[in-house]
């Protein structure tokens, strides 16, 4: 029984006070893993935005990055569109870094439930994959992380071929000429299957779409991506 018992907030470590409802003693709600002021200080992504990449806007359906990636031969229809949880505010920014440089794999919880709720559906859930190089580095990859936790199925769909760290080529050449992944041996068959994408934090949109050009390139229908922030 855990009804009398205080939890501590995942990343401030103080006491979470229990609100005493009955939905809480009978267990009908999950209990939060971060104190109130903590909670209040994630963003949701909410009101107008982007149809694509989920960047809030104060007007139109569509934002200019988008609608730039849109005409573009190779990478055009790579994403069919993002879900982002948070945005990538300080607080954010913090946790992320705490979760994915600092090893405290155990943040991840804070964002299962609300990954669960917003996951749109697919027949695969892929994570983004880190180099070998950066999987030793790090000790774990943290899309793996944030799908375990959530208690996602999770497929081994992608290997990385070229190092995370950018190069210096221009902003075009890197993203036409570098190949980031290729499907995994042992993937499964994607030929008309839709899938989502895992992944930290959607920034410029670049990987993802590297990861969604291959996969549609395998014969995926549809490349739907989930991030905690952007
Ligand atoms: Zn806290
Ligand atoms: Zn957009």
């Amino acid at each position: 029984m855990k009804i009398f018992q205080s939890s501590l907030c995942l990343y401030c470590h103080s006491p979470i006070r229990e609100s005493a409802g009955w939905a809480n003693i009978f267990f009908l709600e999950e209990a939060d893993l971060l104190c109130l002021a903590c909670r209040s200080r994630l963003i949701s992504i909410q009101g107008n935005t982007c149809v694509i990449c989920c960047k809030p806007l104060q007007t139109g359906d569509k934002c200019p990055d988008c609608e730039e990636w849109l005409v573009d031969p190779m990478f055009g229809q790579a994403l069919d569109y993002n879900v982002s949880l948070y945005t990538y505010n300080p607080f954010m920014k913090d946790v992320i870094a705490r979760f994915k440089y600092r090893g405290d794999y155990e943040l991840a919880r804070i964002f299962a439930a609300e990954l669960r709720k917003k996951a749109p559906k697919a027949h695969f859930v892929i994570p983004i994959p880190l180099s070998d190089e950066r999987l030793n580095e790090r000790g774990f990859n943290q899309a793996v992380a944030i799908g375990m936790m959530a208690g996602m199925v999770l497929e081994n769909g992608l290997v990385r071929v070229h190092g995370e760290k950018q190069s210096k080529k221009s902003r075009y050449d890197r993203i036409h000429t570098e190949q980031v992944f290729r499907i995994h041996p042992k993937a499964s068959d994607f030929q008309d299957k839709t899938i989502l994408i895992l992944d930290d934090i959607y920034t410029t949109g670049t990987t993802l779409r590297h990861a969604g050009a291959l996969l549609k390139e395998a014969g995926a229908k549809r490349i739907i991506s989930l991030t905690i922030a952007r």
